[in-house]
């Protein structure tokens, strides 16, 4: 199969992918091999390319937002037939047994294993993925819709609800890419009040294009007091201006796997209750939840699609900003 390979972390600048001929992978026990047909950019592909995530696997094929056909099952994979359609998240296994698996947190699990990062992605042909782990994809997204929704979409679910936001609530968001764009529309479903922060004017149009009732710089001070923030874009010097913006009792959530240093607070942005908390993976129901919502909206997406040959040149795109909405390879 062709494939995009990551040998050793490099910045995206040096163009680190390989685009090759990698073995055609086989379906172990409990696994489905999947056609792939597209497979979203993440911001997470990033950090696995340029190294801030640790390496776990070489060579590693990245992508983590996997839509695309069960073309055979392994022995015992009997949940699935061929040809159905599947998506495939980040969360690629978890051991269910550690203590957090047992009390239903396997997001945190201890022996966990990721797609695009501790196994090979979907920048890819062909993947191998669990068949436990895989979900279906509503019937009304198109496949480069959906791309976005598996990582972007879930953790952007995921976010929402730990935010505590509901009806009435006004929600900050910091850094308006592909998870906010997303997150927005189920917010407003919600009947949430969005506040968009977010470099570039681009960005903002975009969110006043989805119904935020106000867009400005990434550290301008909002119109109103917040209930919740989540930053979503990986700036840590974002932080004290997202907690100046909280009301009493805000509550702002970290929404990405990496994040730069947070500057030291001045202890009196933080009291009066004020909760920081960060977001880890997903678990299986965080991504049936969102998706049943997601067509329930339904949850529509913009795409820029780009061939899988074409990675390297996605991730450039995405590091610079120029992605407006989410970046997808067509991998089919
Ligand atoms: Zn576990
Ligand atoms: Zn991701």
């Amino acid at each position: 199969m062709k494939a995009c390979l990551l040998h050793s972390p490099a910045p995206v600048e040096t163009n680190p992918l390989v685009f090759t001929d990698a073995p055609d992978p086989q379906p172990g026990p409990g696994e489905v091999l999947v056609r792939v047909k597209k497979c979203g950019v993440c911001r997470t592909d990033l950090h696995v390319v340029e190294g801030e995530l640790p390496p776990r696997k070489s060579p590693v094929i990245p992508g983590h937002q996997i839509v695309g056909v069960v073309e055979k099952s392994g022995p015992g994979a009997t949940r699935l037939s061929p040809g159905a359609r599947v998506g495939i998240p980040w969360l690629h296994r978890t051991d269910q047994t550690c203590e957090f698996c047992r009390q239903g947190m396997e997001n945190l699990c201890d022996h966990p294993s990721f797609t695009g990062y501790s196994v090979d992605g979907g920048f890819a042909e062909y993947v191998l993925a669990p068949e436990d782990f895989v979900y279906p994809i509503p019937e009304s997204f198109p496949d480069e819709q959906a791309a976005p929704l598996l990582c972007a979409g879930i953790i952007g679910f995921r976010s929402l609800r730990l935010s505590g936001i509901g009806r009435d609530g006004r929600l900050g968001f910091y850094g308006f890419g592909a998870a906010a764009h997303v997150a927005i529309q189920v917010a407003r479903h919600w009947g949430a009040e969005v506040y968009a922060c977010t470099r570039g004017a681009k960005h903002q149009q975009l969110a006043m294009q989805l119904g935020a009732v106000w867009a400005g710089e990434a550290a301008a001070e909002p119109p109103a007091k917040l209930d919740a923030a989540i930053i979503f874009a990986p700036a840590g010097e974002l932080v004290p201006a997202a907690l100046r913006a909280l009301k009493k009792g805000g509550v702002l959530v970290l929404g990405g796997i990496h994040m730069s240093p947070i500057p030291s607070l001045d202890y009196k942005l933080l009291y009066q209750e004020r909760v920081i908390r960060s977001v880890a993976n997903n678990t299986r129901q965080d991504g049936e939840g969102f998706l049943r919502v997601a067509a329930e909206i339904p949850v529509r997406t913009r795409v820029m699609l780009f061939p899988l040959r074409d990675a390297n040149r996605a991730l450039n795109d995405l590091k610079g900003d120029r992605i407006n909405g989410a970046a997808v390879l067509d991998c089919a």
